[in-house]
Formats: structure tokens, sequence, C-alpha cells
């Protein structure tokens, strides 16, 4: 254990708290009903990408009469058409509340359909992503992302059931949960970091570091499941409640850029955007160390998807070769908050390590 003084020093810290109700557990979904019962939701809409439609009507048999259909047209990034084709449906049967089964994109839809008319959400998450714990909704117009922060966006409800992340595709775990290891990585050094958070990002570090390579083994090993998913969650309120920094933003840059997949995007920056980072956050390198249990986090973080097969060239994920320049000038040109300056030198050769897939080079300053 550590005390707050020997990772904090003096300074001081806020913590904002999300408020949020979350079940927990495997067959949890039962508790739909209940819970649409107690928001006073009579018309339920529910929401799925077109590949998770069939979940979406088992999510409508658990609400029975107080379900309103489907709408199963949730995608990746989401796009404004999306979601203005969902309001029409809204508008046209009087729905009166939202239920989100799926990942970020689902739950983005959600997300888009609450920022514009604030009607209750219930999330189920079948992935990593940590979008349902977040106020924080990203929509695509005109092949550009605009991310915004709206208390409106905030899921009511977020019923975690593990039996439904059994079906998750090995390799899409893996690269989801390294998008949820990279979101505990930059609660430890961000500028809000405080130390209730920071032990949720160790804690969700560890546990997802752990849980992988079993459900590698076993994908449907359903106490690793619930570990990758208890981190999940944990690393969601960690994105939820800090600013991040140089990863995110990278991944933000290249996912509008070149519309790179985004949990495998985070997977293959993560470990060169650590070692850039790590001879200014010494605290935070402290704690990941003791996570992972290695003396070296970002090879760490760089052997263990590796191991687990994920691709970590951005080559290889569909950047082109001369793309470097212009993710390096967008990175320059819109200053952000990072606990080390950025330079042109230093992202340029980070984002060649990362195009070519190469071992992460700890930087010197
Ligand atoms: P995703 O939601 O796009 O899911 C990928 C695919 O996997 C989809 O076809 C989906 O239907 C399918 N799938 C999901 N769970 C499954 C399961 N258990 N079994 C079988 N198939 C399953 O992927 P994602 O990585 O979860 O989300 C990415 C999106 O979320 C991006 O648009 C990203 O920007 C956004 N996101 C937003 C936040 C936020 O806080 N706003 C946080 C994280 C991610």
């Amino acid at each position: 254990m550590i005390a707050v003084g020997e990772v904090f020093g003096m300074r001081s810290f806020m913590y904002n708290m999300n408020a949020g109700r979350v079940l927990f557990g495997a067959g949890t979904l039962a508790s739909l009903k209940s819970e649409v019962e107690r928001l006073g939701l009579n018309r339920v809409l529910v929401l799925a990408t077109p590949q998770q439609e069939k979940e979406a009507l088992e999510l409508t048999r658990h609400i029975g009469a107080r379900a309103s259909g489907v709408f199963a047209g949730a995608q990746m990034h989401t796009p404004v058409e999306v979601t203005t084709a969902a309001m029409s449906v809204v508008k046209e049967r009087g729905i009166d509340g939202l239920a989100a089964v799926g990942g970020g994109s689902t739950t983005g839809l959600a997300k888009a359909i609450a920022l514009r008319t604030d009607l209750p959400q219930i999330v189920v998450p079948t992935t990593y992503a940590g979008s349902e714990m977040t106020p924080i909704l990203g929509e695509t117009e005109d092949g550009k992302k605009v991310t915004r922060s709206d208390p409106k966006v905030l899921p009511e409800v977020v019923i975690y059931d593990v039996n439904l992340t059994l079906t998750l595709p090995v390799a899409m775990s893996v690269t989801s949960g390294m998008n949820a290891v990279a979101h505990a990585v930059e609660a430890l050094y961000a500028r809000e970091a405080n130390p209730v958070i920071s032990l949720m990002a160790e804690e969700a570090i560890g546990v997802m570091a752990r849980a992988l390579p079993r459900i590698f083994e076993k994908a449907d090993d359903i106490d690793a499941r619930a570990d990758a998913l208890y981190a999940a969650w944990l690393a969601g309120i960690c994105l939820g409640s800090v600013g991040m920094a140089l990863h995110h933003k990278l991944c933000h840059t290249l996912g509008g850029m070149f519309n790179l997949p985004h949990a495998e995007t985070h997977t293959a920056i993560l470990p060169h955007a650590l070692a850039f980072n790590s001879p200014a956050i010494p605290e935070a390198m402290m704690r990941i160390r003791r996570a992972l249990e290695s003396d070296d986090p970002s090879d760490a973080l760089f052997v263990l998807p590796v191991s687990l097969g994920a691709e970590m060239s951005l080559s290889g994920l569909g950047m082109p070769a001369e793309g470097i320049e212009s993710v390096v000038a967008a990175a320059l040109s819109n200053p952000y908050w990072n606990p080390r300056p950025l330079d042109a030198a230093s992202l340029r050769a980070l984002l060649r390590n990362a195009r070519d897939g190469a071992k992460p080079v700890r930087a010197d300053i």
C-alpha cells in the first residue's frame, strides 16, 4: 500500500465523481426489465450494430411490453447521418428511453441521441472500450470527428453481464483490453490525476494484463472474462474522470485522418506513447511497473499484445507510409497538455517506430 503523501506529496487535487448506477455479474441482463421499470420507461428503443441485432432482440425480450423495437444501425465513430436516422425513429415512436447493447460504437449512438433528447440510457457493454462510464461523445460529420463532454450523455444505468462478452472474438478482446489499459495508463499521469483514480488505474492495468493471456488460451474462461470486464469498467471510470494526453490525442488524429480501427490503433501506439512520456512521469511509472510486474513497462505493453497476436504496425492497420508528417503537423498545430513537451523530431521518431511495428524506444531527457 502507498500512502497518499508518498505518491502525491503535498499536491492538492480535485476529484469529480460521475454519478451512475452499475450492475455487474454473470446473468445480470435479467435485471434489465426491473431497471426499465425503475426509471419509469414505457417505450424503450434498443440500439445495436447490424452485427449484434440478435443481442438487441434478446434485450427486447427481456424488456417485454415496454420495448418499442430495435434500431440496429450503429457504426464506428458515431456518424451524424446514423444519429439522424435513429432520431426519426425516436420521434415517430414517441421513445422515452434507450437501451444499448454492444461496444463503444453502439454506446456512442445512445449518447448522441441522449445529447439531443436527454433520454435516459441503459447501456449493456460487450467490449472493453469503457465509453459507458464517460460523459464524452465523439461524433463524425463530413469526415471530421468532433469530441465533446456533456453530463447529458453519461448513461444512467450500466449493466455489465460477463456472459455477453464470451462471444467477443479473441483478437478483438486483446485490442479492446489494451484500449482499456491505455485509458488507465494515461489517467496515472493526467493533469487531473488524483489518488482515487490512480488506485483504479493501477488495478485496471494489472487485472487486464493478467486476464488477456487467459482469454487468449480459452475464450470462454468466465473468470478471465469477468476480470477483463471489471478492469474495463475501472478503466472507463478513469477515462471519464480525468483528461487524457499524447496517447489518446495521437490515436484520435490517426483514427480520424486514416480511418484506422479504434482499439487496434490504441494497442499499437500505447507502448510508444508511454516510452516517450516515461522520463517525465516517475510516480506513474512506479505504479505501472508494479501493476505489470515489469521493470520496463513500455516494453511489457509491447510484448503482451505481440504475444497475443496483435498487429503492432500502423502500416499493417492501414496508415499510408507518407502519413507521418501530417500527423506530426496536426499534433503540433493543436497543442494539448502532456507531461512531456512535444517536438517534431521526437514525434516523428515515435510514429516511425509505430508505423513499422518496431519496439518502443525509451526517451532520454
Ligand atoms: P465497436 O463497438 O465498434 O465493436 C466492434 C465490433 O464488434 C462491432 O461490430 C460490434 O457489434 C462487435 N461486438 C461488440 N461486442 C461483441 C461481442 N461481445 N461479441 C461479438 N461481437 C461484438 O468497438 P469498440 O472498440 O467497443 O468501440 C469503438 C468506438 O467507441 C469508437 O468509435 C470509439 O471512438 C468509441 N469510444 C468512445 C469512448 C468515449 O468515452 N466516448 C470510449 C471508448 C471508445
